[in-house]
């Protein structure tokens, strides 16, 4: 691997479990960072079977790697294999990093402290109306971490059930908190006075489709989308177009991966090296890359 520092006997190995994971830009963001610090790490991705997850799991142990992401589709079933799991992650029911403390695995979730640290870096949370498309685990995360810092948060997901189910968990914490059917009528009603959009569904992934029609986008406010292939979904186009303040998804997949580094390494890394190393693997230009 280009660039890497001398891999010795005592180098620690981090790594990725999930799959896919080929195409994941997780190692070349992790590694950028690992050098700049000149730490003696390794972050490496293993492509895992769902039923070889247990496995996996007692590998990281017992060959005393340092820690892991987790991703697809293992984010909820690795909960049981570990010994310890954070409040956050036990709330939002997943878990995308973990620790191991001399052979004690604690499972943790940074996706939801990734994405507010995102959008911290473009504006405010506190009070602002949230309208947050899904309720799937990137959504549950995010819900989780901006439930009580908001003043309210509209949930709206293609399965209406999961959309009230995840409002309903988040009651009682501060902020008025709903869910309801994804429609261009609840869009509609529920933008009107919105100060920030996420989109925390799947859609524009690696395809030319946004679930906003572009009239309700309008400056003033704020469009965040989680997804990052490619780093400009046609709603973040369409935002830009409109005027809107506009924050690709390799923000959050930079600063959710920032913490986890924290955590492995003690060390917080240079995101900037991270967002550029990632930018480099996605074939983007760094000012096409402003967010
Ligand atoms: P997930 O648990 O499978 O949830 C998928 C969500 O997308 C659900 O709410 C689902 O609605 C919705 N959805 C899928 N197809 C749809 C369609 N055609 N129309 C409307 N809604 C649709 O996935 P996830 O882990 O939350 O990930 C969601 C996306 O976020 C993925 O693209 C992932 O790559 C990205 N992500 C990015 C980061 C980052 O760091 N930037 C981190 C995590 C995830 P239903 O409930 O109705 O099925």
């Amino acid at each position: 691997m280009e660039g890497l520092a001398i891999i010795d006997a005592s180098t620690r190995v981090l790594c990725l479990i999930g799959k896919p994971v080929r195409h994941s830009l997780s190692p070349v963001m992790h590694n950028a960072a690992i050098r700049a610090l000149n730490l003696n790490f390794v972050y490496v991705a293993f492509e895992v079977e769902p039923q070889d997850l247990g496995k996996a799991v007692e590998g990281i142990r017992s060959l005393g790697i340092g820690g892991a992401n987790v991703t697809m589709p293992h984010k909820i079933e690795v909960v049981k294999y570990l010994d310890e799991v954070s409040e956050d992650a036990r709330k939002i029911g997943a878990v995308n990093t973990i620790v191991n403390e001399g052979g004690t695995l604690k499972g943790y979730n940074t996706d939801g402290v990734g994405a507010l640290k995102s959008l911290e870096m473009f504006t405010d949370v506190d009070g602002k109306k949230v309208v947050l498309l899904g309720a799937g685990g990137a959504a549950r995360a995010i819900a989780y971490t901006l439930s009580g810092r908001v003043s309210e948060l509209a949930i709206l997901n293609r399965t209406e059930e999961k959309a009230v189910n995840l409002a309903r968990n988040l009651a009682n914490n501060g902020s008025t908190v709903r869910g309801m059917r994804l429609s261009v009528r609840n869009l509609e009603n529920e933008l009107r006075d919105a100060d920030i959009l996420i989109n925390a569904t799947s859609v524009g992934m690696e395809s030319n489709e946004s679930l906003v029609p572009e009239h309700l986008l309008r400056p003033g406010l704020v469009v965040f989308d989680i997804v990052y292939r490619p780093l400009h979904t046609k709603l973040l186009r369409d935002a830009m177009k409109a005027g809107c303040t506009t924050i690709d998804g390799l923000w959050m997949l930079v600063l959710q991966g920032a913490e986890s580094f924290k955590l492995w390494t003690g060390h917080y890394p240079d995101i900037r090296i991270m967002r550029n190393a990632a930018l480099k693997a996605l074939g983007v230009e760094e000012n096409e890359g402003k967010g």
